[in-house]
């Protein structure tokens, strides 16, 4: 047989398996069965594809090929029902990936609101998401299909886990079979890492503390998206599920094998693409490459800073693409109906968080069909940054609301387990709050 393209099955498109099983001899329907084999059952190993004959199995293992389904090597689960997961690809690496039932309510924010939210806000019937009549209903709506909300969620999450509120991976996360969920979801959302560890340094960011180790390959960033589906018995489409690229990791930095992941998901996983979001922290080339995509997720854009001095030393990156540049190619960017792009802003106390620094952020923005999100800083071991108080976040929002500018202040999720915004990083030490302990895993380097 000739050799596959790449060696995992996890990562092969609809043509890829064509090839596989034509060079093979094998008739073309069994490209569809290893398809949903691989995506919708989200089987781990070849011997489970029971589909095929078991010669036919026998030949791919022979030639090396693999599922290359990811390992969930640990799991943290928060008091609000966040889980962080640990996962583990074939050569020991790892990266962090986020499960938050009714997600959107999170810091992360989908962005599948983005134009709800944004009209309610612009008409004046909301100044927060809390106090959104539209965002309640939703919430309203969300709960009643989740049952009790975050606690029972919690609950239901800790049962699973056990006592213990770090689950080390033991295999069973298999024992869950895929396909059909029995549970239904409000708007869970799943957050994925683009690399192992950044480049991009970001001051305030815990990843950015371990470096940059590696891009993922496409298989690798939907090798998590399976993994975690399949930990939590949801399957979509059925299932409702939103995905944010904004993990570790700089996805515009990976922009082939981003791109590629974003198709598969689509197309094999069934991810709806309006219900996808990636985040970069201003990579511009790539942000106009990224407008003309075929499969192309919502935008979202990392702003954290009202002028280039301040961006500059928060973001590094600044000086290679400066605001102007990258608020040129956000007003350049393609938009759909009723589509905004996302603007977030990590709140820095006493650092950006000024009325003055809120006044440059709406004229900045003046005029883009957008919205802002508003994230308090997550406080993380070696980021040498405040957490605003409330009132200075409220007044922060006043001021883009009364310029006109959609703003959302963000409810942290998972700040306890390390898995909110900014705080991913395989963390090794304990950490305690609110009675949860982070246990430390191996290989991760020290805080
Ligand atoms: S915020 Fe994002 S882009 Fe910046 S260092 Fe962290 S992971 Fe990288």
């Amino acid at each position: 047989m000739a050799q596959a393209k790449t060696s995992t099955l996890l990562g092969m498109d609809r043509e890829e398996f064509t090839a596989l099983v034509s060079e093979a001899g094998e008739p073309s329907y069994r490209a569809k069965q290893i398809m949903e084999a691989v995506y919708r059952q989200r089987v781990e190993s070849l011997a489970e594809i029971s589909t095929l004959p078991l010669e036919f199995r026998e030949r791919l293992d022979r030639d090396g090929v693999t599922v290359g389904a990811a390992r969930i090597e640990n799991k943290f689960v928060s008091s609000d029902g966040t889980v962080r997961y640990l996962i583990a690809f074939a050569d020991g690496q790892s990266v962090e990936t986020v499960w938050m039932p009714e997600g959107d309510g999170g810091e992360a924010g989908d962005g599948s609101e983005a134009g709800v939210e944004a009209e309610s806000a612009t008409s004046g019937a909301a100044l927060s998401e809390k106090s959104s009549p539209i965002a309640a209903l939703k919430r309203g709506a969300a709960q009643n299909r989740v049952g009790q909300g975050h606690a029972s969620r919690a609950r239901d999450n800790q049962d699973r886990a056990g006592q213990d509120q770090s689950v080390p991976a033991n295999g069973e996360s298999g024992k869950y079979p895929a396909g059909k969920s029995t549970r239904a979801f409000g708007r869970s959302t799943i957050c994925i890492s683009s690399q192992v560890g950044c480049a991009v340094d970001c001051q305030f960011c815990l990843t950015a503390v371990l470096g940059m180790k590696r891009n993922l390959t496409a298989a690798e960033i939907v090798a998590q998206v399976c993994a975690v589906l399949k930990d939590q018995q949801v399957s979509p489409p059925e299932d409702r599920i939103n995905l944010v690229f904004m993990g570790m990791g700089e996805p515009f930095l990976n922009y082939e094998n981003f791109v590629k992941a974003a198709r598969l998901l689509v197309e094999c996983v069934g991810i709806a693409e309006r219900r996808m979001t990636v985040s970069t922290a201003g990579i511009v080339p790539r942000i106009r490459d990224f407008g003309g995509e075929v499969i192309r997720p919502k935008l979202a854009i990392s702003l954290n800073a009202s002028n280039d001095a301040l961006r500059t030393r928060l973001m590094p990156l600044n000086k290679k693409w400066n605001l102007e540049m990258l608020i040129a190619a956000a007003r350049d960017f393609p938009l759909r109906t009723r589509e905004w792009i996302t603007f977030e802003y990590v709140l820095l106390g006493r650092v950006n968080d000024e009325p003055e620094n809120a006044r440059e952020v709406a004229e900045l923005l003046r005029g883009l069909r957008c919205k802002v999100n508003l994230i308090a800083l997550n406080p993380g071991p070696g980021i040498d940054f405040e957490t605003p108080g409330e009132e200075r976040v409220a007044a922060f929002q006043k001021i883009l609301r009364d310029a006109g500018i959609p703003a959302f202040v963000r409810r942290p999720r998972g700040r306890d387990i390390y898995a909110a915004c900014g705080q991913l990083k395989r963390t090794v030490e304990g950490a305690t709050s609110g009675g949860h302990l982070l246990r430390g895993i191996s290989g991760a380097p020290e805080q």
